[in-house]
């Protein structure tokens, strides 16, 4: 029972077992490998395929970053390999459209594997592809950015829209410290802010169980809480790209990934934080703004939904109470490792964020903090509080 608590993050791949909870859990990736130097098991971790055509996508980026050199050691270890190099400026990649027909008019006929090399777009596209053409993928992880390594949902862009796809999950997945620790620090500032999100993430699916009486797997809160712990107390070392710290920060991106998937449901992973999140997201989307990197926005959101929980806590149930992070920690954990706090700092203006405030329970048909509130008859008050705390009267 619950072996998994006992695994290590490499030997989760293919983990099969009955669970406390009272559900069989399985997770059908094949292949995990996370640590200083996995980038050389690459050809190991591709074995199965062997001698077949290999689409191996990546920018120009993450060419430099990784790509070069798994083109080479794949090369050398025998694999067949065609490369797709996404020219990309100074502008970032688009998954839309154009980009996602594009990867799929250069994809070889006989595919056999398709490796990705990148972080959130380029995994995103591949794992669309992978879903649809039935060719598996590996993904190369060049930055700890996001927990979308181990998720089989792949957000595109589709007629200016953002649209949430089914997808599927990696056959395999390789995340080297030695090559993420050197990404853009915006990249590692969002990977934190995404695993700070699971501090109410956790607390909203705790309200959620209290409240609506929802499932939920006691094994994988413990996991999540345990990866968590290991990454907030390494954070601060995050800004001098600590090679322990940035292993606990992908470590617990990978993990949430993991009990998600074994779950099924994105509890363990979001909660009102990636709820705001996407609100603000797709507001920016509409009015062709830039709209920051998902980590960077939950990161924001996080120390603003622990506030909301504060000024509902005399009301809570006891466990939810009990899980409640200060909104103060959490802003700083983000500032100990250089992180942006302020919605304004990404050009959030007061109207949004009190309406993104109002109208977050309307993201998604799931219960969270703002529909707790709203039942209370309080969310008006709370947004009224937080909206003057932040943009002033
Ligand atoms: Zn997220
Ligand atoms: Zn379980």
């Amino acid at each position: 029972m619950n072996e998994i608590l006992r695994m290590s993050m490499n030997e989760m791949a293919e983990a099969d077992f009955d669970c406390s909870c009272g559900r069989h859990h399985s997770l059908p990736i094949k292949k995990i490998a996370i640590g200083k130097g996995v980038i050389n098991q690459l050809p190991e971790v591709a074995a199965a395929f062997k001698g077949k055509q290999v689409y191996m996508i990546s920018d120009n980026n993450t060419w430099k970053a990784a790509g070069e050199k798994a083109n080479r050691m794949m090369t050398e270890a025998g694999f067949e390999i065609k490369n797709y190099i996404f020219e990309r400026g100074k502008e970032i990649l688009i998954p839309d459209e154009l980009a996602i027909g594009r990867m799929l008019l250069e994809m070889p006929l006989d595919t056999a594997l398709i490796v990705s090399v990148g972080s959130g777009t380029l995994n995103d596209m591949a794992k669309y592809l992978s879903s649809r053409t039935g060719v598996p993928y590996i993904i190369v992880c060049t930055a700890p950015s996001m927990d979308g390594y181990v998720a089989d949902g792949a957000p595109l862009i589709c007629n200016g829209q953002k649209i949430s796809y089914v997808a599927t999950l990696a056959y395999g997945v390789v995340g080297d410290t030695d090559i993420m620790k050197a990404a853009p620090m915006h990249m590692i500032h969002a990977g934190l802010g995404d695993v700070l999100g699971k501090l109410t993430a956790l607390t909203d699916w705790s309200l959620a169980v209290a409240m609506i009486h929802e499932y939920r797997c006691d094994t994988c809160v413990k996991l999540v809480e345990e990866a968590l712990q290991k990454c907030i107390t390494n954070a601060p070392l995050l800004k001098e790209r600590n090679e322990e710290a940035i292993l606990y920060l992908i470590e617990a991106l990978t993990l949430t990934g993991v009990t998600m998937a074994i779950v099924g449901v994105s509890r363990p992973a979001s909660g009102s934080e990636h709820l705001l999140s996407h609100y603000w997201e797709m507001d920016f989307i509409a009015r062709h703004k830039y709209p920051e990197l998902h980590g960077i926005k939950v990161g924001i959101a996080t120390p603003i939904v622990a506030e909301i929980y504060e000024l509902l806590k005399d009301d809570l149930p006891a466990e939810t109470k009990a899980l409640v992070p200060r909104r103060e920690f959490v802003e700083k954990l983000l500032r100990s490792a250089g992180a942006m706090i302020s919605p304004k700092e990404v050009g959030i203006e007061r109207e949004l964020f009190y309406r993104s405030l109002m109208e977050a329970n309307t993201v998604r048909k799931r219960y969270s903090v703002f529909q707790y509130a709203k039942d209370q008859g309080r969310l008006e008050e709370v947004a009224e509080i937080i909206t003057e705390r932040i943009y002033g009267k």
